[in-house]
């Protein structure tokens, strides 16, 4: 983390300061917003507190519950998720609280007596170096907590306002305001109830769940099966012999159906999810009016020959939500994508809903919201055509069909229970292990001009850092003082591009270098991105971030001998930036350039996105093809 770059300053670091922005908090929501979130869910408070970073984006955000988020509801967080969660500050707090998930075990009936259940399996749950964080559980509302406490040390105070439920949304067009959205929210709370507030919007995005108002209004629809089997959900408080009640574990019993146990944090609480019947088509969950008495029995049925004594129960649900999907995560109609600009979004469950099984739900909403809040910020602050907001919806469909097709699968390997062969289910769970850790997508190029994914011509530079996909972190040292660290942690939510720089065998920055010639294009040429999009004043690295990896041992090198741009001066204050060079680790089961492919003997530069995907590949000389990439997307200062 870094402080003090404009003047020392005691206290919480992590507590931003400067004038204060802070937003209405008093009763009534503000006349216009630049974005309007509805929703604080995991979707909305991701999307918020990414827009949180920027002081100068009006950011406002409405729900209408009475408050946060207190218990239920999504708890697994995959390893992508932390990735995530380490780039908003907060991944730390969130491992030292969660429950890890280290290995699953399988179960299924016992060959000495079909009634009893046996253990059948066990494989570890994250398969090793897929990611540097791990898969966890922990209560949505923690998360939820975390994001809030970001957006309220933003320099806006960034606070929900709550208990207003969204009655209305009209967009009028593009020419009669800047402010073109009326969306009509009606209260709810004590003192006010039934009055109506309007706030008009440049941008809105509905995070507001699966049965969306945003979504309607704009008139999409989920399509698929609108529910296939009911699930129990219950935290439960348990004595038990069952000796894997702290693993994550599949029950298939022969004729009780099957559980799914997820211990929870704080080593005591588990969740489990208990297979209930399939329900008739049309038909919900909510009419069969099941009882926590009655899940309790149907789990110590499918538990025995253990004992499943419930202490307490914290929260439990019945839970019947189908794979459905919307065609189109934004406002305009296929048609109108050549002629019209996207003003209205959808993000999470708003367009997309599952089983809760594979435990995607939480993970891809924050991930939609992820996707769409750099590009909004980029085009509110001018350095992107709006255009690129086209790419939010065509990349995150994408994204959720291929899960509505993987939990389909998955969803019916589970609800069939003993009929399924249990070691095809554990062999499906163990192939698609990158796929749950939401590690496996890969945003494809587009034929569009304003594709943010580059032609992967020059994959080879390095094989295991794949254009389109998620970053894929390795340990580096840091040149200027020694430390050991993870690059992925420099890439922060702050909607920054990234150009990693590694360099080849013999480079050192030495002039005349491939690096040095790199740093000197992008500090001095008319072309450089740098020097374009770059506004008069700011430090050099707040549009793109340049970082160097070099291969020799960080005692070897002189960072003061560098370029430049290695070690920028930055702030009112002119400080040395020292923390942009690094080096490769010894070992080679360590090392950066030997675990992601990247060519020794040339280096290569690879473009981050502000969500931390892979833009493009790239030699190190090719300054060309780099000023042309980033032509696509990006305004001149
Ligand atoms: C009751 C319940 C139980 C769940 N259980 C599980 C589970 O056991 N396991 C699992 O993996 N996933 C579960 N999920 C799903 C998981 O929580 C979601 O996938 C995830 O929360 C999606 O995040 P989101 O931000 O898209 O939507 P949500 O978390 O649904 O958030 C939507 C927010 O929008 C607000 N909102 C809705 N309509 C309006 C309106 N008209 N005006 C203003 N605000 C509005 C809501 O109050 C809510 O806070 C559950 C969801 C629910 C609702």
């Amino acid at each position: 983390m870094q402080f003090h770059l404009n003047g020392f300053r005691t206290g919480d670091p992590s507590l931003l300061g400067g004038p204060f922005l802070a937003q209405e908090q008093a009763a009534r929501l503000p006349a216009e917003a630049d974005v309007l979130i509805v929703g604080c869910g995991p979707a909305g408070l991701t999307l918020a507190a990414q827009l949180a970073a920027f002081a100068d984006i009006h950011t406002v955000i409405v729900d209408q519950k009475p408050g946060p988020l207190q218990l239920g509801q999504a708890d697994g967080v995959a390893c992508r998720t932390m990735e995530m969660f380490e780039a908003f500050g907060f991944a730390h707090k969130v491992m030292e609280e969660a429950y890890w998930v280290n290995e699953t075990t399988f179960w299924k009936p016992s060959s000495a007596n079909r009634n009893h259940i046996a253990r059948s399996g066990r494989v570890q749950d994250v398969e090793d170096g897929l990611s540097h964080m791990p898969h966890v559980i922990l209560n949505q509302a923690r998360v939820h907590d975390f994001y809030l406490e970001i957006m309220a040390r933003s320099r806006r105070r960034l606070v929900p306002h709550y208990s207003r439920r969204l009655t209305e949304l009209e967009r009028a067009p593009d020419s009669v305001s800047d402010f073109p959205i009326a969306v009509s929210f009606e209260r709810q709370d004590a003192g006010y109830t039934g009055e109506i507030e309007t706030i008009r919007a440049r941008y809105v995005v509905g995070c507001d769940g699966a049965r969306s108002a945003v979504r309607q209004a704009i008139g999409l629809v989920l399509k698929g099966d609108s529910a296939n089997h009911a699930w129990g959900v219950m935290d439960v408080l348990v004595v038990t012999d069952f000796p894997d009640i702290r693993f994550k574990a599949l029950i298939q019993s022969a004729d009780e159906g099957t559980v799914l146990i997820i211990p929870r944090e704080g080593g005591y609480l588990v969740r489990l999810y208990v297979e209930l019947d399939k329900l008739n088509p049309n038909e919900r969950i909510s009419s069969r009016n099941i009882t926590i008495e009655q899940l309790i029995a149907a789990a110590q049925r499918i538990f025995r020959p253990y004992t499943l004594d419930v202490k307490e129960v914290a929260w439990w649900s019945v839970y019947d939500i189908g794979q459905r999907l919307t065609d189109r995560f934004d406002d305009l109609q296929p048609e109108e994508v050549a002629t019209r600009l996207p003003r209205i979004f959808i993000a999470g469950d708003a367009c997309h809903t599952h089983s809760p099984k594979a435990g995607q739900g939480m993970n891809v909403s924050m991930q939609d919201a992820f996707n769409i809040g750099w590009k909004l910020a980029a085009v509110l602050q001018g350095r992107s055509p709006a255009n690129m907001l086209h790419t939010y919806s065509a990349e995150r469909q994408a994204v959720a069909k291929e899960l509505i097709n993987f939990d389909r699968e998955w969803a019916a390997m589970l609800s069939s229970g003993a009929s399924n062969d249990p070691a095809a289910v554990q062999k499906y769970f163990v192939q698609h292990g990158r796929y749950t850790a939401g590690t496996a997508t890969q945003y494809k190029p587009a034929p569009d001009k304003w594709s943010l994914t580059g032609e992967a011509t020059h994959q080879s530079l390095a094989t295991g850092l794949q254009i389109g996909m998620r970053f894929h972190s390795s340990p580096v040292v840091r040149i200027s003082d020694g430390r050991h660290l993870q690059l992925g942690e420099t890439l922060l939510a702050d909607g920054r591009w990234r150009l990693l720089a590694f360099a080849g065998v013999d480079d050192t920055a030495q002039p005349g270098s491939p690096i040095a010639k790199l740093c000197q294009f992008l500090s001095d040429s008319p072309e450089s991105p740098i020097k374009r999009f770059t506004p008069a004043g700011a430090d050099v690295d707040s549009v793109v971030d340049v970082r160097a990896v070099f291969q020799q041992s960080h005692q070897l090198l002189d960072l003061t001998a560098m370029p430049g741009l290695l070690f920028p001066p930055k702030g009112c204050l002119g400080l040395r930036d020292y923390e942009k060079a690094f080096c490769a680790l010894d070992a080679e089961n360590q090392n950066i350039y030997a675990q992601r492919g990247i060519s020794r003997a040339e280096g290569c530069l690879v473009v981050v996105r502000p969500d931390q995907y892979i833009a493009h590949v790239l030699p190190l000389n090719d300054t060309t093809a780099v000023a042309a990439f980033f032509d696509r997307f990006m305004l001149d200062a």
